[in-house]
Formats: structure tokens, C-alpha cells, sequence
């Protein structure tokens, strides 16, 4: 099978789990965008790719601006961590930057944006499995944070909230993340502050290749596939 055919079918496959669990859940959105994650894809896979789907995701600054001025037609998301030095470059090639994990950094993207012109798309990425390596604000920090959060936003648009859950065998385990993920979103969405900054929290960025089903019925509106999406291709 050609590389395009193996893409293709792959894309399939999870498109019409996405559909079907959207269908089946009442708490699942309307509109569900698949983010193609290709950090670990041979460029060969990345343009193939990109003839099918129309929305990538890189984790890393410097491998997203390389393959964003490749490809400018693509809409382009930062999901990884980011350090503030390279928040002009996140600002100038990204369409969203799901991985906002501090105040600090929410200020430099604000920063940025400015300089560039160019009022970026965020998420602010909570760290709800309480895994020490995840970064991510915990939710009683972005409770605590969140007049300040709302307060720095004036150059920039929080569109939502991010998460990771922990990586498990039953994707089932992930519902529970994903859940609350939604409540805390929920929740901010109420407070005063954030109408009075006109900030409608509208996103969910929650699932990756192993638990995206779980994740989409729970009010995914953004998934992070990678792996699943490149299975079966031959390293080139
Ligand atoms: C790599 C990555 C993904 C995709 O992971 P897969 O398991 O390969 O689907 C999603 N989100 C983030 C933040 C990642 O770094």
C-alpha cells in the first residue's frame, strides 16, 4: 500500500471514532478538530499528510517554525512546552498555543503578540493527573491565578483549557481527567472576571492516540493524535 492510501485509511479510522463517539455522548461538542500531531513524523509523512488534513501540531518552537515555513497552508498549533524566550516564534507560526502553564509565560505570549502584531490563540494547559513531570497549572492555582490570568489576556485570546492524562492501558482511566477538565472549564466560564475580559472558554484540547474516544465524550473540541495516525507506515 502507498503511504498516501495508508494515511488515508488511518484518518479514516479515527475520524469515524471521533463521529460515532460524538454521536453517542451527550456531554461530546458539536465540532470536534482533529490536531495531527507530527513531532516524531518523517518529512515524506508530514507533506503526504498534508494533501489530506489541514490542522498539524508540533511540540517543539524550532521544528514548528522549520516545517510551518514548508508548509504556510496548514493551520500550525504549538501543544509542547514552551520557554518564554521562544514565545515570539510560537506567536509568529502558530494558529493556537495549547500549553500555556504560567502566568509568567501568558505575559511573554502577551508580549509577543504585541510586537508581532498579532494577537495570539491560547489555551491554558492544567496538569490534572498531578504527575510532577506534567507542567500545567494545578486547578487551585488557576483558580487562585485567574483574575490575574483574565487581567494579562488584553493583547491575546484564552479560547480554553488543555490537558494530559496520565498515560494508562484502559482508556477508561483517562474519563475521569477529561471530566473534570470540562468542570473547571465550566466553572471559570461563570466567573465575573472572565465576561467582564470578554473571554468565552469554548476549547477543550483533551486525548491523544490512546485516549482520544474517552475524551471526545467527554467534551473534546480539539484532539492530539499522533502515533495512531502514522501506525503502519514503514520508517522511510
Ligand atoms: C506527542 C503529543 C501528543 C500525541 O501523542 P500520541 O500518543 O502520539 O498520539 C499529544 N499531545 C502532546 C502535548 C504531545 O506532546
Amino acid at each position: 500500500m502507498s503511504l498516501s492510501t495508508v494515511l488515508q485509511q488511518n484518518l479514516n479510522e479515527i475520524l469515524n471514532a471521533i463521529r460515532q463517539a460524538q454521536e453517542r455522548s451527550p456531554n461530546a461538542a458539536e465540532r470536534v478538530r482533529l490536531v495531527a500531531v507530527t513531532k516524531y513524523a518523517h518529512p515524506d509523512w508530514v507533506r503526504a499528510l498534508s494533501d489530506l488534513h489541514p490542522v498539524f501540531g508540533e511540540n517543539r518552537p524550532q521544528q514548528l517554525a522549520e516545517r510551518a515555513e514548508l508548509l504556510p497552508g496548514q493551520e500550525w498549533h504549538m501543544i509542547g512546552r514552551l520557554q518564554r524566550n521562544k514565545a515570539r516564534a510560537a506567536v509568529k507560526h502558530a494558529s493556537l498555543i495549547h500549553s500555556i502553564d504560567s502566568l509568567r509565560l501568558l505575559q511573554a505570549i502577551s508580549n509577543a503578540s504585541e510586537s508581532e502584531g498579532k494577537a495570539a490563540s491560547v489555551l491554558l494547559q492544567l496538569n490534572l493527573s498531578r504527575e510532577e513531570a506534567k507542567s500545567g497549572f494545578s486547578p487551585e492555582e488557576i483558580r487562585s491565578l485567574w483574575s490575574e490570568l483574565t487581567a494579562s489576556a488584553a493583547n491575546l485570546k484564552i479560547c480554553g483549557l488543555m490537558t494530559m492524562a496520565a498515560a494508562t492501558e484502559d482508556p477508561e482511566d483517562a474519563r475521569p481527567t477529561f471530566r473534570e477538565l470540562r468542570e473547571i472549564r465550566d466553572e471559570l466560564n461563570l466567573r465575573d472576571e472572565t465576561t467582564a475580559a470578554g473571554i468565552d472558554l469554548s476549547e477543550l484540547s483533551m486525548g491523544m492516540s490512546g485516549d482520544f474516544i474517552p475524551a471526545v465524550e467527554e467534551g473534546a473540541t480539539l484532539v492530539r493524535v499522533g502515533s495512531r495516525l502514522f501506525a503502519g507506515l514503514p520508517t522511510p
